[in-house]
């Protein structure tokens, strides 16, 4: 019956029929699915209860006369003073001159509109004589496209509810409902578009906030389980004593956390499931050390290793220091977009006849032409800037190799599980001692002249400096456009005293290589640089990292880009040049001058962003739910996380009676159909 088309309700044909597809509604369950975007209320409420920027309505008495002034060409704003309680407001209305005369003093008004809560003012859009009318209904908020107009659509949903609304199964187990108190599905459904009250409409949206994540959950945990299930069979039988010989070596002890991320790793590769990792840590908390000694272990065992970087930068430093850490004996090549003819078809080979034990690349390393012999082991670094489908496709690579992604944009719990839910997930959340906390502060452009000055000091004490030049989004010219601006100025600006180095996304790959040996070597004291130096790279002795216009890059950004400096001994600075107009703004460079620990910060930018915005712009696998949200419903996402893996461990999804209807509406999911549910 919910399957049918929404044609089966009276006052819709065939062209409405045609809006309705566009906005996604083809059957009566979709509409019925189709939950308002906004609810207003007319209810009046104290002042100080209002929203900013809200939707509100005030009732109050008009105090002297209406003042209509005019501007540009037949634009006009009345402004009426209202008394309300003990306070004054002011609302005002633009281009409806003609209202003036609704209002005479002492009259007993209702206005609604938007709040703006700093000038006790609203911008009204409604208005009537006398007080507020008592109990005017909750009224849902559609969006809805073409010539539909709101009431109509209103008057179909109607419709639907009340004709429909019995045939919506129960997919809850009734335990779920009584333990949570939850309203049933029928009647919750009801309420999201009818509410008759706020605390009905409350436990509506729980109800659908919570059935939502535990069918992700579901979902997430049927995938894990799949995963294992489906790979059987790929033990890697590493040679534990070289292993052991291999990290005896290191210049270093690891630290505990180091240690207890790394034993995880090597029992999922001596597992016969397929690892499925991610591996989180803050810059400098040593995750390649890690991921160094399970490339090796793979190796070991007569498989192949890769480890995938986001840029051609960092590949070149992975090749070079990976080389440096295990002997002549094991064999690393470098795969990147810019090994080209013969080199490339030399490289390609040795991967395919196994001469090659490891390889480092870019996500060339993902491309048709590459065909590992036997990949044991793919390591991703800094996995968010890949899409979800590069991410399967390296899966794909080899037979059955195991998975280690790793991060150092701490991920939020929230988000790691949702958007990460079918993946073990390991952290290292300890540093390496004897590490000192970068300072960091927040500066105006009139300050810049202090800063330039505090860098030539800390050269003279024979430390660097990265200069980041400003961001403009979306356009590769202009980045560069800026930094080689930025260059020229600091070379004017220091003369001999010392040099400049150029670092962007355009130099050559022989030319990038050339500046950060140089400044490497100390051959070149101040790096102005684009972002893309922002993750992995390693230059101890640079203790200064200056930031242009740091108001443009989100609050994670900065902390890799801190990541930068304080990884040698000395003490380290980050200085923020910045001057934001908003608040938000504000807050973000007061949170990065408080915050050193990774973790919070990317909690607080999460608050501040959305999760939409905070793996950037780029497909990010975090999913969207219809009136979830992760941020501000976590809670509820850390029970439905719980609850499904407790109905996954229990094994009885197909069988109990109570999960019934979640399996059908599980089955019907593409990535899961014919899965692991048949
Ligand atoms: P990440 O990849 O997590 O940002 P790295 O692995 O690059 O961190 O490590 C940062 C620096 O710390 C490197 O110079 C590395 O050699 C060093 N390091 C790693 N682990 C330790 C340790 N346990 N003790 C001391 N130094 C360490
Ligand atoms: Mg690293």
């Amino acid at each position: 019956m919910l399957q049918q088309s929404v044609l089966q309700l009276t006052g819709i044909g065939e062209k409405m029929q045609e809006t309705l597809a566009a906005m996604g509604i083809h059957t009566i369950y979709d509409m019925l699915f189709y939950f308002p975007f906004r609810y207003d209320y007319h209810e009046v409420k104290p002042l100080t209860e209002l929203v900013h920027e809200e939707k509100a309505t005030i009732e109050g008495e008009v105090l002297g006369e209406p003042l209509l002034t005019f501007y540009g060409k037949k634009k006009s704003r009345l402004t009426i003073n209202l008394k309300v309680g003990n306070a004054a407001v002011k609302a005002v209305m633009f281009n409806r001159a003609f209202a003036k005369k609704h209002f005479s003093s002492g009259d007993t008004v209702t206005v609604i509109g938007k709040w703006d809560q700093h000038r006790l003012q609203i911008t009204v859009s409604q208005y009537y004589k006398g007080k507020a009318k008592k109990q005017t209904p909750i009224q849902p908020v559609y969006y809805v496209k073409g010539n539909l107009k709101l009431p109509t659509f209103r008057k179909w949903m109607e419709q639907a509810v009340n004709d429909y609304r019995d045939d919506i199964p129960e997919i809850l187990p009734e335990s779920y409902l009584t333990t949570y108190k939850l309203p049933s599905r029928g009647a919750a459904l009801y309420t999201m578009h009818f509410p008759e009250n706020r605390v009905q409409l409350k436990h509506a949206k729980r109800r659908f906030v919570y059935e939502e994540f535990l069918l992700f959950q579901l979902k997430m945990q049927l995938l894990r389980k799949m995963n294992r299930e489906a790979t059987r069979g790929n033990q890697v039988q590493y040679d534990k004593e070289l292993v052991q010989q291999f990290m005896e070596q290191l210049p270093f002890q690891l630290t505990g956390a180091q240690q207890k991320a790394l034993q995880e790793v090597m029992e999922d590769m001596a597992s016969p499931y397929r690892m499925n990792r991610l591996l989180q840590g803050d810059v400098g908390s040593g995750k390649t050390v890690v991921a160094a000694i399970a490339l090796y272990a793979v190796i070991t065992s007569g498989k192949q290793g890769s480890l995938m970087v986001p840029t051609e930068i960092l590949a070149e430093q992975h090749y070079q220091s990976l080389q440096e850490m295990f002997s002549d004996k094991v064999k690393v090549v470098l795969l990147t977009g810019s090994i080209k003819g013969k080199k490339r078809k030399e490289v390609l080979e040795l991967i395919a006849n196994k001469e090659a034990h490891i390889v480092v690349g870019t996500h060339a390393l993902i491309q048709q032409e590459v065909a590992f012999c036997d990949l044991g082991l793919a390591i991703v670094d800094e996995q968010h800037r890949f899409g979800v489908n590069q991410r399967r496709a390296l899966r794909e690579k080899g037979l059955y190799p195991d998975v280690l992604f790793m991060t150092a944009t701490p991920i939020p719990r929230t988000l790691a599980i949702t958007a990460f839910g079918d993946m073990d997930v390991s952290v290292i959340d300890e540093m390496p001692s004897g590490r000192k906390q970068v300072e960091t502060y927040w500066i105006k452009e009139h300050m810049l002249d202090r800063v330039l000055t505090f860098i030539e000091k800390e050269v003279a004490n024979g430390h660097q400096a990265y200069v980041i030049s400003p961001l403009i989004e979306e356009s590769d010219k202009l980045d560069i456009q800026n930094a080689v601006d930025v260059y020229h100025q600091l070379q004017t600006y220091y003369g001999e005293k010392l040099q400049v180095g150029l670092m962007h996304g355009r130099l050559s790959p022989g030319e990038k290589e050339e500046v950060m040996k140089q400044f490497a070597q100390n051959e070149v004291q101040v790096l102005v640089s684009t972002t893309v130096v922002e993750v992995g790279v390693n230059v101890p002795n640079a203790t200064v990292m200056l930031i242009y216009d740091a108001e443009r890059f989100g609050l994670s950004q900065l902390h890799q880009l801190r990541g930068r400096v304080g990884r040698g001994a000395n003490q380290s600075y980050c200085i923020l040049l910045a001057d934001p107009k908003g608040d938000v703004g504000k807050e973000r460079m007061r949170i990065m001058t408080e915050t050193a620990n990774g973790f919070e910060l990317s909690e607080q930018d999460l608050q501040l962003r959305g999760p939409g915005d905070f793996f950037g712009k780029k497909q990010s696998g975090v999913p969207e739910f219809q009136v979830a949200d992760m941020v501000h419903d976590y809670r509820a996402l850390e029970t439905a996380r719980k609850d499904a893996v407790a109905i996954i461990q229990s094994n009885t999804l197909q069988t109990n009676k109570q999960y019934v209807e979640l399996y059908h509406l599980l089955k019907k999911d593409p990535v899961l159909q014919g899965e692991v549910l048949d």
